[in-house]
């Protein structure tokens, strides 16, 4: 297939250049689109043939169900068959932006995109070319990471030519994402709130909105064969760089001289290593590959950076990487939850 690139300049009419792009996901195509988050893998939620396509571009097994996004709330309705109260004041406060709602689904919303479930996830994105193609299209779009499963989501262009370029119909280039880490997904539909995916939407921020939220246990532990997590996505190791990842805690001296010390090591038998750390802790490495991810002071930096280092380092073909870890509050939490994925939960405590 012959993937069409077009570049978006935002000093230009938006509408006149998204309207091929609409046109293409009207007709049951599917266009990589830019969102606040990370690249998304947009296709018409209400057809199951159109999420099929989305799932053999991914490679993405077909259990793992679809985020649904609209571009504004007199979409929602048509979609769920209840608005809970709490649903309704998160919408209220935190959309259009990176936080995506569990709801009962309505009828018209295919197994196909809910991966058999009888809730939908629906998402309402800040970012304006998502936003405006939502409008344009006129259809509420599935749209997951737009990475091969498996791979670290995409935050540049770049990223999904690598993944997707042949297998899609088109890709719209809209700069780096701003977040750089996926949504924060909360299920509403029960009683109690839960967070099935920490995001930039923080679980301090959800609870200062209801109250009580419950956390999914999956959220950090790695999972045993009997758990299974609210967001079937969660069980699979994603964000997973090609190399094998571990994730070192505890005091940053510490944490410095046993990654020296391993990098060492592994460099003595002769494998190239990577080490992910940050401005603060930058002058204290020796050897390796140095992957600057950002100052421990913004963390919304870290976040922004992750995916990108994840795949530099494949690019580099490394075969270990050692990464620093980070605080698991507010923003950390979300980080840390990546990261830990990653790693496939190799976690060293030093
Ligand atoms: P992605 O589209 O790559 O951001 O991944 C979507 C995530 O949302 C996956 O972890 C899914 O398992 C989760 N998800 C989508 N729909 C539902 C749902 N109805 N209930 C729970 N989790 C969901
Ligand atoms: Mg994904």
């Amino acid at each position: 297939m012959n993937t069409k690139i077009i570049r978006i300049d935002m000093e230009k009419e938006l509408d006149a250049q998204l309207l091929n792009a609409a046109e293409i996901l009207k007709n049951g195509g599917v266009v990589a689109i830019p969102t606040e988050t990370v690249y998304g893998l947009a296709a018409n939620a209400l057809e199951e043939t159109a999420s099929k396509k989305i799932y053999e571009a991914k490679g993405r097994p077909s259990d793992n169900p679809l985020i649904a996004h609209i571009s504004c709330m007199d979409e929602l309705p048509a979609l769920v068959s209840e608005i809970p109260e709490a649903g309704q004041k998160l919408a209220e406060k935190y959309w259009p932006g990176p936080l995506t709602m569990v709801f009962p689904k309505a009828k018209i919303v295919p197994y196909g995109t809910t991966g058999g479930l009888e809730t939908v996830a629906v998402r309402m994105p800040s970012h304006p070319i998502a936003n405006r193609l939502i409008k344009l299209a006129g259809i509420p779009l599935a749209a997951p990471s737009a990475n091969t499963s498996g791979r670290p989501s995409p935050t540049k262009a770049d990223h999904v030519i690598e993944d997707m370029d042949g297998k899609i119909d088109m890709i719209i280039d809209g700069g780096e994402v701003g977040i750089g880490l996926e949504s924060t997904i909360v299920d509403v539909s029960g009683e109690i709130p839960m967070l099935l995916r920490p995001g930039a939407i923080t679980i301090e921020m959800l609870r200062e909105t209801l109250g009580r939220v419950d956390i999914d246990p999956a959220i950090m532990g790695p999972m045993s064969a009997d758990m299974k997590p609210k967001a079937p996505g969660m069980k699979y190791r994603h964000y997973a760089p090609k190399a094998e990842m571990t994730l070192v805690e505890g005091e940053m001296e510490k944490v410095v001289e046993f990654i020296n010390r391993e990098a060492k090591a592994a460099l003595a038998e002769g494998k190239k290593v990577g080490i992910i750390c940050t401005e603060e802790s930058r002058a204290y490495y020796q050897d390796g590959i140095l992957e600057v991810i950002g100052s421990r002071e913004h963390e919304e930096t870290v976040a922004h950076n992750l995916f990108s280092v994840l795949r530099d380092f494949d690019d580099r073909q490394v075969d270990c990487i050692f990464s620093e870890s980070f605080s698991k509050d507010r923003l950390g939490q979300a980080i840390m939850n990546r990261l830990c994925k990653a790693a496939g939960y190799h976690i060293v405590n030093v």
